[in-house]
C-alpha cells in the first residue's frame, strides 16, 4: 500500500511556508490505518519489546495500537500538568517559546526496553526531549517508530544512534 496517497498535505498550516502532513485522511480510512500499523509491526517485530511510550497527541494514535498489535504495554507522555500521579518533567524548544513534557515517575521501571512510537519525525525535539525523560527513568530505548519522516529537516541527527523506522519519508 502506498501510504502517502492516504496523507494529504495542507499548505501554509499551522503557518506560512509549512507544508503540514495531515494523518486524519489515513486514520478515517480502517483498511489504510491497520495496514499503517501492521507494516510498522513488521518493521520492529524483531525486537524485544517491554513498553511503548508515546508523546501526545498523535503519538497516541500510533503507539497505542501498535502496542496492541505486539502485546506490550503503552506509556503516554504528556503536556506538563495533565498526568495525575508524580512525574517527571523536560522543558523543550517549540519554534515559539517553550513547552514541557511529561512522564509518570513510575511508568517504567529501570532496564526495561522501550520502543517510541509517534506519527512524524521533524526536527527530532519531540523525540529527544522523550528519550530523555526515558533514560531518566532508567528505560532501555530499543528503537523509534514514525509513520512519517520528514528527513530533510535531518531529526535523525538528533536522536543519535537510536534505531529509527519509519513508512513514509518526505
Ligand atoms: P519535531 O519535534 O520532530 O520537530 O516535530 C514532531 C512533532 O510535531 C510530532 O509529535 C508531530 O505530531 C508534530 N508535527 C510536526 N509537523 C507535523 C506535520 O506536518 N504533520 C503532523 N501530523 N504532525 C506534525
Amino acid at each position: 500500500m502506498n501510504f502517502k496517497d492516504y496523507i494529504r498535505v495542507i499548505p501554509d498550516f499551522p503557518q506560512p511556508g509549512i507544508r503540514f502532513k495531515d494523518i486524519t485522511t489515513l486514520l478515517k480510512d480502517g483498511p489504510a490505518y491497520r495496514a499503517a500499523i501492521d507494516a510498522l509491526k513488521e518493521l520492529v517485530k524483531d525486537k524485544q519489546i517491554d513498553l511503548i511510550a508515546g508523546p501526545e497527541a498523535r503519538g497516541f494514535v500510533i503507539g497505542a495500537p501498535l502496542a496492541l498489535a505486539l502485546g506490550v504495554g503503552f506509556v503516554p507522555i504528556r503536556k506538563s500538568g495533565k498526568l495525575p500521579g508524580e512525574t517527571v518533567e523536560a522543558a523543550y524548544d517549540l519554534e515559539y517559546g517553550k513547552d514541557r513534557l511529561a512522564i509518570h515517575s513510575d511508568a517504567i521501571k529501570p532496564g526495561q526496553k522501550i520502543l517510541i512510537a509517534d506519527d512524524l519525525l521533524a526536527t527530532g525535539g519531540t523525540i529527544s526531549t522523550t528519550i530523555g525523560l526515558i533514560h531518566q527513568l532508567g528505560g532501555e530505548i530499543v528503537g523509534a517508530a514514525f509513520l512519517i519522516e520528514l528527513s530533510y529537516l535531518n531529526g535523525r541527527d538528533k536522536l543519535g544512534d537510536i534505531d529509527i523506522a519509519s513508512l513514509v519519508t518526505y
